[in-house]
C-alpha cells in the first residue's frame, strides 16, 4: 500500500460483522474462563489482552498504524511525546551509560536529557548538527549506548542529515533514534536513511486537530542488538523481573518494543486513554492530505514574509536560499513542514507587537495543527533556557515560530500584513 492507504487501511481491519471503525475499547481489563490462561498471558507465553497499561485493543491499532506509516516492525503509544522520548533512551540506557543529542532538539526534550535524565545517572553530550563526522565522533565514549536527534528540529528548523548521524552512530556500535514529528512520516521515513528507532509526538500534525498529547515510538526492527550485546545486557540477557526472558531470543525484531512494553510501561505507566488513540486514529486518517497544504500554505507565508521588508530573516527549508533547503530536497522531496521561524527588525519588543496585533493567528503553545498558530519561543516553550543554551538550540531572541494551519493562505498572508501595518 501507498502512504495515502496507508492512513486510511493500516492498523485495525474488522472481521466479518464487526465494527467497521475503530471501537474505543473503554475498559482497563479483561476478562478470562480459567487462571491457567491468564497465567500464560503474564508470562508473554501467549499474546492477549489483560490490562490496558500493557496493552489495549484500540491503542494497539492505531501503534500499528503508525509502525506501518513509518515502515517499521513494531510500535508503541505513550501519553505524550515527552514519554516517548524519554523511554526511547531509558529503554537502553541506566544509570552510568551515556548517550549523544543533537543541540537543536524541542526545549522539552533539551531539558528532559541535559537536566532530569541526569539526575537519574545518565549523561548526554549535546553535538552541533552541523558538525563534521570527525567532530561527530568526538563526542562518543566507552559507555555511549545512543544517538538522537529530530528530523526537522523545533523550534529551529535545522534538517537533520540523518545518513550522516546514522553512520556515526553504527561506527559505534549504537542506534540512531529520531523524532520525526515536524517531518511526519508522510514527509520523510528515516528509517530509510538508516534511523533504527522513530519517535513522534502525535500531539502535532499525527492528531493535527490538537485534541490529544500523546507520543509514539516506532522499531525498525534493523539495529543488531546481539552483535552489540555487552552494550546492551538488558535486552540480550535473561530478565529477572520478567521470569528470566530474553527480549532478543523470545521476540527477535521486536525485542526493543517489547522490552519497553513489559518493563516501562509496566512500571512507569505513561499509557494513552483509549479515547485519545480514537481520536489520533481519525487524525491519521486525512494526515497525507494535510500535510501536503500545511507544506502548500507554508511556503506561500515564508515567501511573502521574505520579501517584506519589516522582516530580518525567515527560515524554512522550502526556500531556495535557505541554509538547509538542500538537505531538505534529500530528505524532504515533497515538502518539509508547515512551521516557519522568522525574526522580526526591531528585536523581541516588535515580536511582541506583532503577534498581539495578529486576529487570526492565535497565541498558543502549540505547533502543528489545523489553525494558524504563533509563539514567542524565547518567552514561552524556551524561557528556563539562559541565551548561551538559547543559541545552542539555534532560537534567538527575536525568533517567531508560526505554524501555517490549513486555512485559505490568502487570509493568512493578510492577517501577517495588517499587524506587520501596525509596527
Ligand atoms: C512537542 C514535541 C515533543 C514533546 O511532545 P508532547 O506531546 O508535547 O509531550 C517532542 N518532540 C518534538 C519535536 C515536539 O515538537
Amino acid at each position: 500500500m501507498r502512504i495515502e492507504t496507508k492512513c486510511i487501511q493500516s492498523g485495525y481491519k474488522p472481521e466479518n460483522g464487526e465494527p467497521r471503525v475503530l471501537p474505543i475499547y473503554q475498559s482497563t481489563t479483561f476478562k478470562y474462563n480459567s487462571t491457567e490462561q491468564m497465567g500464560r498471558l503474564f508470562d508473554l507465553e501467549e499474546s492477549g489482552y489483560f490490562y490496558t497499561r500493557l496493552a489495549n485493543p484500540t491503542n494497539d491499532a492505531v501503534a500499528a498504524k503508525i509502525a506501518d506509516l513509518e515502515g517499521g516492525v513494531a510500535a508503541m503509544l505513550t501519553s505524550s511525546g515527552q514519554a516517548a522520548c524519554f523511554y526511547s533512551i531509558f529503554n537502553i540506557c541506566e544509570a552510568g551509560d551515556h548517550f549523544v543529542c543533537s543541540s537543536t532538539v524541542y526545549g522539552g526534550t533539551f531539558n528532559l536529557f541535559g537536566v532530569t535524565m541526569k539526575k537519574l545517572g545518565i549523561d548526554v553530550t549535546f553535538v552541533d548538527p552541523d558538525a563534521s563526522e570527525e567532530e561527530l565522533n568526538k563526542a562518543f565514549k566507552s559507555n555511549t549506548k545512543a544517538m538522537f536527534g529530530e528530523t526537522i528540529a523545533n523550534p529551529a528548523l535545522v534538517v537533520l542529515d540523518i545518513e550522516k548521524f546514522a553512520k556515526v552512530a553504527h561506527e559505534h556500535g549504537v542506534p540512531l533514534i529520531v523524532d520525526n514529528t515536524f517531518a511526519t512520516p508522510i514527509n520523510c521515513r528515516p528509517f530509510e536513511w538508516g534511523a533504527d528507532i522513530v519517535v513522534h509526538s502525535t500531539t502535532k500534525y499525527m492528531d493535527g486537530h490538537a485534541t490529544s498529547v500523546g507520543g509514539a515510538i516506532v522499531d525498525s526492527g534493523n539495529f543488531d542488538w546481539e552483535a552489540n550485546s555487552e552494550r546492551y545486557p538488558g535486552l540480550t540477557t535473561p530478565d529477572e523481573s520478567y521470569h528470566g526472558v530474553v527480549y532478543t531470543e523470545r521476540f527477535g525484531k521486536s525485542a526493543y518494543i517489547m522490552k519497553a512494553i513489559a518493563t516501562l510501561m509496566r512500571d512507569l505507566g505513561s499509557i494513552p486513554a483509549p479515547q485519545n488513540s480514537f481520536l489520533l486514529n481519525i487524525g491519521l486518517e486525512t494526515l497525507a492530505l494535510r500535510v501536503a497544504k500545511h507544506c502548500e500554505n507554508a511556503k506561500k507565508v515564508a515567501e511573502y514574509l521574505s520579501k517584506n521588508d519589516k522582516i530580518s530573516w525567515v527560515s524554512f527549508s522550502g526556500l531556495e536560499n535557505d541554509k538547509y533547503h538542500k538537505l531538505a530536497q534529500k530528505y524532504l522531496p515533497n515538502g518539509s513542514c508547515g512551521v516557519i521561524s522568522f525574526g522580526i527588525k526591531g528585536g523581541r519588543e516588535n515580536a511582541v507587537k506583532f503577534m498581539d496585533g495578529l486576529k487570526l493567528a492565535a497565541i498558543v503553545t502549540h505547533v502543528a495543527d489545523a489553525r494558524t498558530s504563533v509563539l514567542h519561543p524565547a518567552s514561552h516553550t524556551h524561557r528556563q533556557m539562559n541565551d548561551e543554551e538559547l543559541k545552542a538550540a539555534g532560537v534567538s531572541p527575536d525568533l517567531i515560530r508560526f505554524s501555517v494551519g490549513i486555512e485559505n493562505a490568502d487570509d493568512i498572508i493578510e492577517d501577517i500584513q495588517q499587524s506587520l501595518d501596525n509596527i
